[in-house]
Formats: structure tokens, sequence, C-alpha cells
């Protein structure tokens, strides 16, 4: 079987819903996962954020703005009156309960409730489309089977076994559809695989039922070189290691969750990133095979903070570094690069949550500096620390205040930490010196 999986702006629209019908609407079976709409996800966490700011009338409002929307859409999206029937019925008791959260006290569960009924809807209405075309499509709701443990990891034992019975369970079809993103913790209440996290569901259904190939269909043709965003003439990579799309997925390129390839790269399952707006363009192919040389593709992620630990004791003393990793370990807050001098060690993190009690529990024996607003730019490539042209970058970056080097930790990967405001140069730089052969110092 194959797995399919569609992102926001992909089934944003009823002219892209089509596209996506015709784009699976070929033989053999398949598992569809779907995104919210685009812009609904955001909207209800909004919703959520009002709900917790006791801003009831706005949450109200803003409640019934986007049932509206929803509304508008059936009837471009369904010709069939039965079935517009049955999926205004299901629309409305999916936004007659969110307008019931409004009152209720704010918690996390609450929260996860109402961020869920994007993937709700978009998957149900999806499904009557299909049925009104004449497709053998089925429901399979994801909460019945997909579920995280305690450590947050998928429980993948408990996720085939469900999964298997309830596709034993439902009528025969040709598309199987299901909810990206929502889950349940091991509690049994709703939660989430954090926000982009449909492409992960993907991956992890992919790997329950070793599947031949998991598709992640998108509104660009895979990985790009570098980022679009920032960068012009950026080219689209044909193929790419696990590892390589692991890096520049956790370092910063949008377009796949961070956790996607982990699921698929064990059972060695190919992963195809696709176009739903070009499906003929080639997109990515990510598997264990190893192409090209040097530096393949860099990435950049901003929202990083540097944490420089100077021991006290001027010296790196036996088991400091040790100390310095059970404060990180206590609070749960992983670290991304790390170097290390005589004096002190420096380090990145992402997630701040804890930032104010780990720099006081470090500064209990070391000196504590804080930075924050820096990006990592990540250089990705096979065996890129070996190549004869990569010393040339330390050329090309000169004018750039590279804060940190990360050269050697793994032999495929080359990290840079820079201000935010050098990000931009930074990139630019190097597409133009690496990708575009400029040479250096003209
Ligand atoms: N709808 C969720 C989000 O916007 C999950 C996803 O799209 O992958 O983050
Ligand atoms: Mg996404």
């Amino acid at each position: 079987m194959l797995v399919y999986k569609f992102g926001g702006t992909s089934v944003g629209s009823v002219i892209n819903m089509n596209h996506v019908k015709n784009i699976i609407n070929t033989n053999g079976k398949k598992i569809v996962v779907l995104s919210a709409m685009s812009g609904t996800t955001n909207a209800l966490v909004e919703i959520s954020g009002l709900i917790e700011a006791k801003e009831t009338k706005q949450a109200e409002k803003q409640i019934n703005q986007l049932h509206k929307t929803y509304n508008k859409t059936i009837y471009d999206l369904i010709q069939d009156q039965s079935l517009i029937q049955e999926v205004s019925g299901y629309v409305n008791s999916i936004f007659k309960s969110v307008l019931g959260c409004v009152n209720q006290p704010h918690t996390t569960l609450l929260h996860n409730t109402i961020v869920a009924n994007g993937e709700l809807l978009s998957t149900f209405m999806f499904s009557r489309l299909l049925q009104q075309e004449g497709l053998k499509a089925a429901l399979l709701p994801a909460l019945d089977f997909m579920r995280i443990d305690r450590t947050n990891e998928p429980d993948n034992f408990y996720i085939k076994q469900n999964l298997e019975r309830l596709i034993n369970n439902t009528d025969e079809a040709d598309i199987y559809i299901t909810q990206g993103f929502i889950c349940l913790d091991a509690e049994g209440q709703i939660t989430n695989l954090q926000r982009g996290g449909s492409d992960y569901t993907a991956t992890i259904i992919g790997a329950a039922i070793e599947a031949e190939e998991v598709q992640i269909w998108t509104d660009i043709d895979g990985f790009h070189n570098n980022d679009p965003r920032y960068v012009n003439d950026t080219q689209a990579l044909s193929h790419l290691s696990y590892d390589e799309a692991a890096e520049l997925a956790y370092f910063g390129a949008k377009i796949l969750h961070p956790q996607t390839v982990m699921p698929v790269r064990t059972l060695d399952i190919p992963l195809r990133l696709k176009n739903t707006m070009s499906p003929n363009a080639h997109g990515t192919l990510i598997t264990n095979q190893i192409h090209g040389e040097g530096i393949k593709a860099i990435a950049a992620k901003d929202g990083i903070t540097a944490i420089k630990i100077k021991s006290v004791r001027m010296l790196l003393a036996h088991g400091f570094l040790k100390k310095v990793f059970e404060v990180f370990e206590k609070y749960e807050t992983s670290i991304d690069m790390i170097t290390t001098s005589e004096i002190a060690v420096s380090l990145t993190i992402d997630d701040i949550t804890h930032l104010e009690a780990l720099t006081e529990e470090l500064e209990k024996f070391a000196t504590v500096e804080v930075d924050d607003y820096m990006s990592i730019v990540c250089l990705v490539g096979n065996h890129i620390i070996y190549h004869p042209d990569t010393p040339q970058l330390f050329q090309v970056l000169q004018d750039v205040n590279v804060r940190m080097i990360a050269y050697g930790g793994s032999n495929n990967n080359i990290s840079l930490l820079v201000n935010t405001s050098d990000r931009l140069e930074t990139l630019q730089k190097l597409q133009r010196y690496v990708f575009e052969g400029e040479a250096v110092g003209v």
C-alpha cells in the first residue's frame, strides 16, 4: 500500500481538493493523510488563545466567522443534496462543540481539543467529495489508532494493531482517509504531534503498514538547495539520503516536520516529496542511497538562543560537562549545537521554556552568558567535511560574524551560528559561491 499526505494548501481550496482527488484516483489501495485546510489550525489556535484570555465575545465572533467560511466551502465543493445535508450537519456539530468550549476553564486538553477540529473538518469534507465522485473511500478516525506514549514517541505496537483492526472492520475501500497531526496521549486524551505534524503521521502510518512508499504532497517541488524565502533561484533536489533530509528538516527547512524521516528510515521505506500544483515535477526522493558530493543544501533555523557556560575554576575540570548536561536533562531541554574550549562550553537551544531555571542552576558552578536572536545555518551534503571545496567556506564567510561553528560532529553537516540579522546575508553569500560558482574575493 502507498501512504499519501496532503498539506494545508493542497486541501485549502475547492480547486486544490479536486487536484488531490485526481492524484489519488489511481489503481491500488492507499491511505491518505490530510492536514487541516490552510489557515484553519492558526485560526483555532487564536480562538483558544482568546478563550484563555477570557475574551469571550471575540472568541465567539471568530468561531462564527470560521464557521461561515466552511459553510461556503461546502456549497462550492459538494453538489449532491443529501451529501450537502450530511456535511453541513457535521460542520455545524463541530462549530457547536467549539462554541461550547468558550466558557470552559482553559486547559491543555481544551486547547488540544479545539485545534484538533481542523483535521476532522478537512477529512470529513474530502471523504464526502470522493463519495460524490464515485470513488470508494472510507474514513479511518486517527483518534482510534494514533497514540503517543509517555515519552511522546509514537506507540508503534498500539498503532499497528489498532490500524489493522480498523481497516479490517471498515467497509472495503480503495482510499482510506485519515487525519494527520491529531492523536491520543498515554492517558487516552486528545493531543497532537506538534505543528506541522501531519507529515509525521504519514510516516508513522507508513511504518505501521510497511508501505511501499510514503508520499508527502505540498505546494513546492520538494526540498530546495537553499531557503526560497530568502534566496532567489534555488533549485529542487531530486535525491536526498534519510540523514541529509533529517538534518535539513531539523535545521529549518520548513517543508518537512523534523521527525518525519525517522519512522521510514529504519524500515528503508522510500519517502517522496511532491508538489500538488505540479504533479509531474520529479520532487525529492529520500532513500538510504547517497547521491552527489560536496555541499548539497543549506537551511536556516531562527529563534536560537546561545548559552556560554564558563567554568569558575577556569579549567574544564573533570565532570564539568556532565554537570552541565545534567542540568539540561533535568529541564528536558535539548541542545542543538555545542562547542568547547579549555575553559568554557557554548551551546544552543531552541526551546527557552526553562531558560531562567537552567541559568540559575548553571550559575551555581559556572558563569553564564545568554545571547538570543540567533540563527543556525546548516550545510548538508554527503561527507562534506572531507570535500576539497569545503575549506573555501571560511573565505566566503570572512565578513560574516560567525559566532560558533560545529564541524565534524557529523560527516554530513556543518552548522554555523550567526546573529539572525546576518542570516540573510549568510544564505545569499553561500548561494552565490556554493551554487552559482561565483569566485571568492571578486
Ligand atoms: N494542521 C496542523 C498545522 O497546521 C498540522 C499540519 O498541517 O501538518 O500545524
Ligand atoms: Mg507542513
